[in-house]
This record gives C-alpha cells, sequence and structure tokens, in this order.
C-alpha cells in the first residue's frame, strides 16, 4: 500500500513537472513567434508594430527628454534601378546598422517602413543626426554608391503628451512637409495647419490640370545681331478660379514636392511643341520654344520618352524645341543626366543650362552635357550698370560660352544700359522686359511679326 502511494506520489510530481516543462516550452515558443512578428527579418531591427509597443513603453515609462527621428532613404528605387535590388537591399541593411550605432541606453530603434528607419532616442536630436551620418558614410565604401545614398530626417522631440502614435505621425509629417534642399526638418505646430492646406492646393492642382486653369504664356528671347525673336520661353501660368493669377514661384515647388510636377511639365511639353507648330502653320516666322524642366521631372520619369512623345504628336521639328535644365539639376545624378540629355540632343533637341551663375556654376557640366545655350542669371544682369565684379563675371561666362561654341543669353534685361552693356560684351541674345513681359500666345503673335531692334542699344 504504503508503495503504491509513494509511485502515484512520484508519477504525479513527475507529470507536474513534465506540464510546467510543456507549458514553459508553449509560452517559449510563442514569445519567439510575437518576437518573430515584432522585428523585421531582412534586419533584425523591430518591424512597425514592434517599434510602436517598444515605443509605447518607454513614454509609459515616464521618461520625458526624448526624441523621435525617422531617417528616410532617398529615392531608394532609383538606387534599386542603377544598382540592382541586392545593392538596394544592401543599403537597407548599411541604413539599419547605421541607426543600430547611434542608439544608447533605452533608446528604441525599428524599421518602421520598407525605406523609413525610427530612431526614439534620449540624445539631443541633432547630435543624433550627426552620429547617424558619420556612421552611415563610414560603413559606404563604394564612392559611386555613396553619391546616390541620402536620406531625409524628420524630428518630433517628446512634449511630455503624446502618445508613441502621434509623435510618429508628426515626425512622419516633417518628411512629408520637407523642402528638397533641408535634410534634417524639425516639427513644428504650424506643420499641421500647412499640411491641410497642401493637401487642398494638390487637389486643386490636380482639378487645374482636368479643367484646363494652367496656361503657358511665352516670352520672347531676342538677336542681339539682328533684334530678331528666335525663340520664346513657355512659362506656366495658373488661373485659379477663386484666389485667381497664382504664379509659378508660388506653385510649381508644392508640385514637385507633391509628385504632381511630373504631370504639369509633360502638359507643358506638349502645349509649347504644340503651339510652336499652330504658329508654324499660321505662317509666322519659325521661332524655337524653350520648355523648363525641373529636377523632379528629369529624377522621375523617362524625359527622353516625353520628348519623342510630345514631338511625335505635335509634329514639331525636333530643332525647334528647346530643354531648360537649372545647373543644380545637372549636378544631381550627374551620369544619368549625361546620358538622357544627350539623348535627347541627338534628336536634335537643344539643351540651355538655365540660371546659370547661381548654383556651383560647375565647369564639369559644361563638358560633359551638350549645353548649346548658357542663360545668364537675372541676378548678374541686375546690378550690371552699377557693378564692375557683375560686369566681368559676365564678360568671363560671355568668354567661357563662346569658347565652347555656346550662345550666350542674358536673362532679365530691363534697361537699354543693360542691353547695351551685354552687346558690347558679346552676348548673343537677350530676354526681359525691356524687351516684353512673357504673353499670352495670341499677344506674342503680333510680335512675332514686328521685329524688335528698336528695343535694342
Ligand atoms: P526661369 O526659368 O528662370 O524663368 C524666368 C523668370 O524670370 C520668369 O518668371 C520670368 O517671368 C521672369 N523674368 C523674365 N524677364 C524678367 C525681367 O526682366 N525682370 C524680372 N524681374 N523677371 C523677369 P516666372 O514666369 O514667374 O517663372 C519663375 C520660374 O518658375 C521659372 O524661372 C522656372 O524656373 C519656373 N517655371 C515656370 N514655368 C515652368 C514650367 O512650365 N515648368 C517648370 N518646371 N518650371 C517652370
Ligand atoms: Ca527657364
Ligand atoms: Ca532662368
Amino acid at each position: 500500500m504504503e508503495t503504491a502511494i509513494i509511485v502515484i506520489s512520484l508519477l504525479s510530481v513527475l507529470l507536474v513537472g513534465a506540464l510546467a516543462f510543456a507549458v514553459r516550452t508553449i509560452l517559449k515558443m510563442k514569445k519567439e513567434r510575437l518576437r518573430d512578428l515584432e522585428h523585421d527579418e531582412m534586419t533584425g531591427l523591430l518591424n512597425r508594430d514592434g517599434f510602436m509597443l517598444a515605443g509605447r513603453s518607454a513614454l509609459m515609462g515616464g521618461r520625458r527628454d526624448m526624441s523621435l527621428i525617422i531617417f528616410d532613404v532617398d529615392r531608394l528605387g532609383l538606387i534599386n534601378t542603377l544598382f540592382g535590388a541586392e545593392r538596394g537591399d544592401d543599403v537597407i541593411r548599411i541604413f539599419a546598422r547605421a541607426v543600430d550605432t547611434v542608439k544608447s541606453d533605452g533608446d528604441i530603434t525599428g524599421r518602421v517602413n520598407t525605406d523609413d528607419f525610427a530612431l526614439l532616442t534620449g540624445m539631443d536630436a541633432r547630435t543624433a543626426v550627426e552620429r547617424f551620418e558619420s556612421a552611415l558614410r563610414g560603413m559606404i565604401d563604394d564612392r559611386e554608391l555613396s553619391e546616390q545614398v541620402n536620406y531625409f530626417a524628420g524630428i518630433c522631440r517628446y512634449d511630455g503628451h503624446d502618445d508613441i502614435y502621434t509623435l510618429y505621425n508628426k515626425a512622419n509629417l516633417c518628411l512629408l512637409m520637407r523642402r528638397d534642399n533641408l535634410r534634417v526638418s524639425e516639427f513644428t505646430p504650424d506643420m499641421e495647419s500647412r499640411m491641410v492646406e497642401n493637401e487642398l492646393l494638390r487637389s486643386e492642382m490636380l482639378d487645374a490640370l482636368r479643367l484646363g486653369q494652367f496656361e503657358l504664356y511665352y516670352q520672347p528671347k531676342v538677336s542681339f545681331k539682328t533684334g530678331d525673336i528666335l525663340g520664346v520661353e513657355a512659362l506656366i501660368r495658373w488661373h485659379h478660379p477663386v484666389k485667381g493669377f497664382i504664379p509659378p514661384c508660388d506653385f510649381i515647388p508644392l508640385a514637385e514636392q507633391f509628385g504632381i510636377i511630373t504631370q504639369i511639365d509633360e502638359w507643358g511639353l506638349i502645349t509649347a511643341c504644340l503651339q510652336c507648330k499652330q504658329w508654324q502653320v499660321q505662317g509666322l516666322p519659325p521661332v524655337k520654344v524653350s520648355v523648363n524642366m525641373s529636377q523632379a521631372q528629369f529624377a522621375r520619369t523617362d524625359v527622353y520618352a516625353s520628348v519623342v512623345k510630345a514631338l511625335e504628336m505635335t509634329g514639331l521639328e525636333p530643332k525647334y524645341l528647346e530643354i531648360e535644365v537649372t545647373e543644380t539639376m545637372a549636378m544631381t545624378d550627374v551620369d544619368r543626366t549625361v546620358e538622357v540629355l544627350g539623348k535627347i540632343h541627338s534628336l536634335g533637341v537643344s539643351i540651355s543650362m538655365d540660371d546659370f551663375g547661381t548654383g556651383y556654376s560647375s565647369l564639369a557640366s559644361l563638358k560633359t552635357i551638350p549645353f548649346d545655350v548658357l542663360k545668364i542669371d537675372r541676378s548678374l544682369v541686375c546690378d550690371l550698370s552699377e557693378n564692375d565684379t557683375s560686369r566681368r563675371i559676365t564678360g568671363a561666362i560671355v568668354a567661357m560660352g563662346k569658347a565652347l561654341r555656346m550662345d550666350v543669353l542674358a536673362e532679365g534685361v530691363e534697361t537699354r544700359e543693360q542691353s547695351r552693356l551685354l552687346g558690347e560684351i558679346g552676348c548673343d541674345l537677350a530676354q526681359g522686359y525691356l524687351f516684353s513681359k512673357p504673353m499670352p500666345a495670341s499677344e506674342i503673335e503680333t510680335m512675332l511679326i514686328l521685329p524688335l531692334n528698336a528695343k535694342l542699344v
């Protein structure tokens, strides 16, 4: 009897032990599964859900000195296209390592989107970004790749009240509202109202395209030698049904930010080609039409295909089309720019460098890109009469343009004195209010018949 009791007790102890082991194993497996669900497979960092959970606990723990930073890999798609998807994946892993390097005790890191990494840190946010930058650069040994790898950082400092989701949304808003030239942007309360306004503007711009509220105005380009109009620059105008006339500087940068510029510029390209062809059909003296191409348009679309399509659709000969690009654009993604502009140029389309003298004034891009025209920026032209240095710089630009067999055009010519000096310096073409402001197509037509040489001194 006693033996039976001992056996039963032993069996129960064993059973309880086995049960406890089974429960522990199940719990461990569950925990591991949960861990899998909270982690990003590729980088091993917390994923979005995991980051939010950990972030919530950290904030509930009562820490107030925290900031949330989101690092957004810039143009990952382009990196994939240029270097292949494997290198794109490497870049993702490098970002993950760089964010993790910055992390100190109590900080939380995560991959919160395909190309977004988050850091909830007790460190000063700007210092954290600086450390991230140097960690990132130190990890990329391929110079070509390093040139293409960029990021934007959105920062929101914890105010002691927000929950993790609000904090995240605010940091994310900094990325949505960023200006292309700002690498780091910090949340300010006015961003929320601007975001609402921008959303409205975005849908208004799409309506404007659909309802035909955009119009191209044209500004003549005049030959110093003959006084003839050799070309016109197409400049967009928005006739807003309520706000009235909106100048391009007020909506083009936003259209770039919203990604709508590609549609606007495509419309502009076709409309300008069509107008130019129509003037020819009407029997007016043939002129070249030039179209501005934004950097975003260049980065996001196949500009060569758009140009071919516009020429085919309208029947305009390539020699009557000119594409204006800025220096900054030519400096970004140089290899691709050289290739695409080279292809466009070989169609017989002219290429001009806009706003020369304002950006880096890169001589290297002048060597590699087949520019036909150099447009001297208005900022140099406007104080030509008073400023000896501007005069010398302009003279040097003209000499350089000639040496490189380009035509040199002076922008923003407003006075006869400026025109006289530019003629003396040896400019080929002039554009500015002295000759004409940008005008609707119907008003430019009369000018195409009447020469403007009376204005040239
Ligand atoms: P931009 O390409 O440098 O165009 C020249 C600007 O200078 C135009 O301003 C023109 O009206 C102005 N301008 C011309 N002559 C004079 C002058 O004598 N004095 C002064 N003060 N200004 C003069 P606008 O039309 O307001 O265009 C501003 C900018 O917007 C353009 O600068 C261009 O970068 C951009 N833009 C205009 N249309 C388009 C477009 O269809 N697509 C794209 N992507 N950008 C455009
Ligand atoms: Ca221009
Ligand atoms: Ca310009």
